[in-house]
């Protein structure tokens, strides 16, 4: 009866393994948490990320915090925060991303905090954009500015729809506009992204910013699929 009482006002088990939570934990279990694959990508320049994107786009530093793998933890947290409207496991993996980074100078010099626009569309049928929750719980821990108003993802167009596929991969670059060039001068940029896959979108992201006097961009997402 107790355990039922205490269910009504804290209902969750843990996403990652479907256990009940022991107390004090919320969203996701601790061992699930500290268990979660770490790639050490920020304490190699040269990982696997940033040499895909070497003459794609001019970047400070690239990482993803930890390996994404089918069927694993990390991917039912993500499909929680993304499909289940569970907002604050966005908020926790960027609370841990930024503890992960803390000695990390790279990103931790950032001045702004830019999570990757959601698609419009994709933006009204899931009601905010899990990128934005990431940034969130990053900048908190960073006491950090985020900026969500000023780079934008622009509508597909039509004709986008019936190109060929490699097509559309170059016309991403033009997918993503910034307003308040001005602002982004001399600063240092973090992009944040849930996962890096192809790293396509990022890259635009990146791109949107090139020209900028003194601006510099590196990228963080949280997850990245094992190599
Ligand atoms: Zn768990």
């Amino acid at each position: 009866m107790i355990n039922d009482f205490f269910k009504l006002f804290f209902p969750d088990n843990c996403p990652g393994c479907g256990h009940s939570f022991l107390r004090g934990e919320k969203y996701v279990c601790l061992q699930c948490l500290y268990g979660l694959h770490k790639t050490q990508y920020h304490n190699d320049p040269e990982n696997p990320i940033a040499k895909n994107f070497w003459g794609k786009t001019d970047f400070g530093a690239v990482t993803a915090v930890y390996f994404f793998q089918k069927g694993q933890v990390l991917q039912r947290l993500l499909h929680q925060l993304k499909y289940n409207g569970c907002k604050e496991i966005g908020i926790m993996l960027g609370r841990q991303m930024a503890m992960e980074l803390f000695q990390a100078s790279a990103f931790r010099n950032a001045d702004i905090i830019i999570p990757v626009p959601l698609h419009p569309g994709k933006l009204l049928q899931r009601g905010f954009n899990q990128s934005e929750m990431i940034a969130l719980g990053m900048a908190e821990y960073w006491e950090k500015e985020v900026h969500t108003e000023t780079l934008k993802r622009k509508k597909y167009t039509q004709s986008q729809t019936h190109k060929a596929r490699y097509e559309r991969f170059e016309n991403t670059e033009s997918v993503f506009e910034l307003d308040n060039i001005k602002s982004y001068e001399d600063k240092h940029v973090l992009l944040v992204d849930d996962v890096i896959s192809t790293g396509s979108t990022i890259i635009s992201c990146a791109e949107a910013f090139s020209g900028i006097s003194g601006c510099k961009i590196s990228m963080a997402s949280v997850a990245a699929p094992h190599r």
